[in-house]
């Protein structure tokens, strides 16, 4: 079946995946619109295929100007296709020693600047009734690890809104996939993650190794970025997208051991979970 070129609008392709992603894309022979925050960057991004990469200065925090942002580079690319919600970072912070400050600057980068995203690219969607959403969320969005309380909380939430979105818009032919990345050899560890200084000894037992492993762990993270390409070219092109796509073996082989754990706990604890109905 011949691939019909889409207009993708990508956001944070400076680096890591949303690079390879966009990428991905243009060689594909599709066209693509990329968030940048640096113009070097753009410079860079417009040279990988001069007319059909369109480079986008925009910070997704910055809610207020997405609307105008995104009607812009729909004039001038086309109206979007798909977007892929993809910019965010990792907050790293023992939750009693991170602040609500890092909390919401967390929240703002991975929640609320992809459904300002969202909101801004679906009265178009809608009129013309197809389109598809990705956010890019994470395993953590659906298992847990100590130490990024904040991120799994801002992924948890992003994989809830999209499944729920889901549901709305499916009747006008939008689909909606949360990607959900295992470990990646991007900028995620390294630059880019916002790290909050221990303070209380009391967590240096459990929390000291952790935050070493993920320090050392950075850049020989076993997820290819560019595998992760192919793998959402191919979900674009089915016809029956799923809600969830789970990237990488270790990203499978944790979620089937927290749904092992999930139905172990449903089960220890049915009786009394029915117990609260009324009596029929
Ligand atoms: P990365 O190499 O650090 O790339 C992050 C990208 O997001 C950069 O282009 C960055 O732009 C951009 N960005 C961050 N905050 C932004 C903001 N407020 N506005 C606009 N752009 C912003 O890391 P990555 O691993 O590719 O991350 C991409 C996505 O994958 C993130 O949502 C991350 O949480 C998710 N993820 C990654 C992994 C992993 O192991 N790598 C696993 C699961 C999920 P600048 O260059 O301007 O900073």
């Amino acid at each position: 079946m011949a691939t019909t070129f889409k207009t993708f609008l990508i956001t944070g392709v400076s680096s890591g995946l949303g690079q390879a992603f966009a990428k991905g894309a243009l060689e594909a022979g599709h066209r693509v619109i990329g968030t940048v925050r640096r113009e070097a960057d753009a410079e860079a991004f417009a040279a990988l295929a001069p007319g059909r990469a369109h480079a986008l200065s925009l910070d997704v925090t910055r809610f207020d100007a997405i609307p105008a942002a995104v009607a812009d580079a729909e004039r001038q690319a086309g109206p979007v296709d798909v977007l892929v919600n993809n910019a965010g970072y990792g907050h790293e912070g023992v939750l009693e020693e991170s602040s609500m400050e890092d909390l919401q600057r967390q929240f703002a980068a991975n929640l609320f600047g992809p459904v300002a995203m969202i909101k801004a690219v679906l009265p178009g969607m809608r009129t013309r009734r197809r389109g598809h959403i990705v956010n890019v969320t994470s395993m953590g969005g659906f298992i847990t690890m100590p130490g990024i309380s904040f991120y799994c909380g801002s992924k948890f939430a992003l994989e809830g809104i999209s499944e729920s979105l889901g549901k709305e818009v499916a009747a006008f032919g939008i689909r909606v996939t949360a990607l959900a990345p295992g470990q990646f050899r991007t900028d995620w560890a390294g630059r880019s993650m916002d790290r909050t200084p221990r303070s209380i000894a009391d967590y240096d037992a459990v929390m000291d190794p952790i935050r070493a492993a993920r320090q050392n762990k950075s850049g020989h993270q076993p997820g290819d970025p560019a595998r992760a390409a192919q793998a959402l070219l191919r979900l674009i092109e089915a016809e029956h997208p799923p809600v969830r796509l789970f990237l990488g073996s270790d990203a499978l082989g944790l979620v089937e051991q927290k749904l092992e754990s999930m139905k172990t706990e449903l089960t220890t604890w049915d009786a009394l979970s029915r117990s609260t109905s009324f009596d029929a």
